[in-house]
């Protein structure tokens, strides 16, 4: 692009030409700054598009630039076009800016997360629509006939419906139209969907429910940043009770976000929100199509979606006028996001809701340590419900002891448990067995050699998935199918299974209880997200009589006839060398055992365990939530763990392991010396190979008031550049240590 040969006088642009940066949505973190050209009205915010590369993207405009590189001026290319869309809020901006800074991704990756939009963001096709005006046709047939006598009463049918109804095809409405019988005219757009009606059905609240509720009204109504933790035991009533919370906000005109850890919890929800407001909520996920995602994307940047409910990447939608943040069941650690930005959505929840200055609920019935914490210190508002809704009780934990009284070989369902389980559905109520692990069997080896089925690419074993009939690495989705031979020593039919997975755990149940319905609802087995809220469904009607599964049955159901849960491996998240191992299984199992006993009836669980008299196990069955705690806060004080301490991981990996090992070791070399801030490692990571990946991992630990982004950013930029197919994740706030 050449001005002088264009205007043959000056390369310097006129005085009026106006520059501004662009951020871009790919993996960088400058804008890039672009001309504005003559008579497009454009700020900070606005929506465009700009040329990059060969492409043209959606992006959007950051900042003004005043004072352009002269040096660029004749290199520089305009915006596109500016797109008729309503502009990404400073809000939202500072929120991506802040994100990107502490997680160290690229800014234009983390604003492409408000952008997923779905790719039909032009206007929506207008539906065509025929109705009858004219004489009828010269020629008359009997499918003529009868698209006629469907449009009879002189109204606006769309045409493909006219047609379906009149069970003619497309041709003969269009012969009509052409012989002027039918004129076409473009259906009206539907109009966007009611608004939620804040006092559709609003609920009795027991008296222990109503402090709760007062409190939910007066932090929606105040309106300005303000943290509560929603603490109340399961089946207490939360949903309830920050729906209170939701009703004041949209009473307000504002919008409210209810972030959800799965989204097959969304399904269910969405039909208790309509029973408690007229009107289901949107809804966000990557399952959407991508037409509903661009209409609810939207919906959302006009003000119209005033309630979303959604999977963490609802928090970055461009809300128009965001009054509120729900974080549901805050402890779950499907809340953070381990690949690309790596964030944890209930920490970034609380940064948006500080910087748009709106008050956010986090709500569990084992809030996470972090939150534990920050409560204890007052800086959120604990909003306690100590007691079940109904009178119900809460569950009843009971140990059994794997040493004593265990299963015999080959069998995971100890004899107490499969009494248990019987009596419970004799008196016509439904068992829950619990067990963490997909597939058939974790392992699977030579009986004659010994040989165990390895992935090939990762350090991972095979899992037996007998409802596909392969072999699955659950690391890389490498599969084969299972052989009748021993690759090793050719040996026929010595193949044996080792340790139980949910599939297996069915045919174990199916075998001790041959008249009972059992359904396995494990994440591999969903085939659609459809299937699965009818798989719910028929749990929640009493279709089944044990249900099988995984964490996915854990979560937020509402299982009228559950009353008892067999957790087969209490201990299956204990032994991993993972700082949160305690934690996570306290949450867990009090979360799958929290599922019983919520309607009538008493709930019972039994934790299978192998150490009774390990403090998570204890503060279970003595149902004392506390203990536990008071002895996980102090063991974190005292080690210097979130929330006492700070801790970032980087992990290193490469296509061989001593290129990873070699540059983990140059990288850790080189850290800048700060008495706060230690680096350990490099050591292998525990996966220490993954998709053919060698990997190391060095964890950075620092004291609580290090900015350790900063640390990182400063380090990272003077170390040795990744090159080839070495790469390097940076991980702050680590949740995952494998
Ligand atoms: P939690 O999320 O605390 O486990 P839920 O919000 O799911 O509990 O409530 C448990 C059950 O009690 C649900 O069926 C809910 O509809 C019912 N419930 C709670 N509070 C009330 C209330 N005030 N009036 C009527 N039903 C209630
Ligand atoms: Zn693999």
């Amino acid at each position: 692009m050449d001005h002088f040969s264009r205007n043959g006088t000056s390369s310097t642009p006129s005085s009026t030409t106006r520059v501004v940066d662009v951020l871009v949505p790919v993996a960088i973190d400058q804008a890039y700054s672009y001309r504005v050209p003559r008579g497009m009205e454009v700020a900070p915010g606005d929506l465009v598009t700009v040329p990059l590369g060969p492409r043209e993207v959606i992006a959007v405009v950051w900042a003004e630039n005043p004072a352009p590189d002269p040096r660029l001026h004749n290199r520089l290319k305009d915006i596109g076009e500016k797109l008729d869309l309503p502009p990404l809020k400073d809000e939202l901006r500072t929120l991506v800016d802040w994100v990107a800074n502490y997680t160290l991704s690229a800014r234009g990756m983390v604003m492409r997360m408000s952008l997923r939009m779905g790719e039909q963001l032009g206007p929506e096709r207008v539906r065509p629509g025929v109705r009858l005006t004219g004489a009828p046709p010269q020629r008359m047939t009997p499918a003529r006939q009868r698209l006629i006598a469907v449009l009879s009463d002189g109204l606006l049918h769309g045409k493909s419906d006219a047609a379906k109804e009149a069970g003619v095809s497309a041709g003969v409405v269009d012969g009509l139209v052409d012989e002027r019988t039918l004129t076409v005219e473009p259906m009206p757009r539907p109009p966007p969907p009611p608004p939620p009606d804040p006092d559709f059905a609003v609920p009795d609240f027991s008296r222990s429910q109503r402090t709760a509720v007062d409190a939910m009204r007066a932090l929606a109504s105040n309106g300005t940043f303000h943290v509560a933790l929603l603490d109340g035991v399961t089946g207490s009533g939360k949903t309830e009770v920050y729906f209170e919370a939701v009703a004041e906000t949209i009473r307000r005109g504002k919008q409210a976000l209810i972030l959800m850890p799965e989204i097959v919890l969304t399904g269910q929800f969405r039909d208790r929100f309509a029973a408690r407001f007229g009107e289901r909520p949107l809804e966000w996920h990557s399952e959407l199509t991508p037409r509903t995602r661009a209409r609810n994307w939207a919906a959302i940047a006009a003000g119209e979606g005033q309630v979303v409910v959604g999977a963490r990447s609802a928090l970055f939608l461009p809300y128009a006028d965001l009054g509120l943040i729900i974080v549901d069941e805050e402890h779950d650690q499907a809340y953070k996001q381990d690949e690309g930005t790596h964030y944890h959505a209930r920490d970034m929840a609380v940064v948006r809701a500080h910087i748009a200055k709106i008050p956010i609920v986090l709500a569990s019935a084992t809030p996470s340590v972090e939150s534990e914490v920050n409560a204890r210190k007052g800086r959120y508002q604990r909003v306690a419900l100590t007691s079940r809704f109904g009178g119900q009780h809460m569950p009843q934990i009971e140990v059994i002891d794997l040493r004593r009284e265990g299963p015999p070989r080959g069998r995971f369902i100890s004899p107490r448990l499969a009494g248990e389980v019987r009596a419970a559905i004799e008196r016509r109520e439904q068992a829950l067995l619990f067990l963490n692990r997909r597939g058939y069997a974790p392992l699977t080896l030579c009986r004659a050699c010994g040989h165990r089925f390895a992935c090939t690419i990762c350090d991972a074993w095979l899992v037996d998935h007998r409802f596909r009939q392969r072999l699955v690495c659950h690391h890389c989705g490498f599969s084969m199918p299972r052989p009748h031979q021993c690759p090793h020593c050719a040996a026929e039919e010595t193949l044996v299974a080792v340790g139980p997975g949910v599939e297996r755990l069915q045919e174990e149940a199916a075998a001790l209880f041959p008249d009972a319905r059992t359904l396995v609802l494990s994440s591999d087995l969903v085939t659609s997200i459809e299937t699965m809220r009818s798989e719910l469904n028929d749990i929640a009607e009493g279709r089944v009589d044990i249900i099988i599964g995984t964490q996915l049955v854990a979560k937020g159901h509402h299982f009228p006839r559950l009353n008892l849960v067999g957790v087969i491996d209490a201990d299956l998240g204990l032994g991993n060398g993972d700082p949160r191992a305690a934690e996570r299984t306290f949450q867990l199992l009090n979360q799958v055992i929290g599922r019983t006993g919520r309607e009538q009836g008493h709930g019972v669980g039994y934790l299978q365990t192998h150490q009774p008299e390990h403090p998570v196990m204890r503060a279970l069955v003595a149902s004392d939530r506390e203990a536990f705690y008071a002895s996980e806060i102090e063991a974190r004080e005292r080690s210097g763990y979130p929330p006492f301490g700070r801790l970032a991981s980087l992990i290193i990996s490469a296509g061989d392991r001593p290129t990873a090992e070699s540059f983990a070791r140059r990288l850790a070399a080189i850290a800048p010396i700060d008495e706060r801030i230690q680096v350990l490692g490099p050591a292998e990571a525990p996966l220490a190979v993954i998709k053919g990946r060698y990997r190391f991992r060095l964890l950075v630990k620092s004291a609580r008031g290090v900015d350790l982004s900063g640390y990182l950013r400063e380090w990272l930029a003077a170390g040795p550049k990744t090159k080839g197919n070495l790469k390097l994740e940076i991980d702050v706030d680590p949740q995952s240590f494998l």
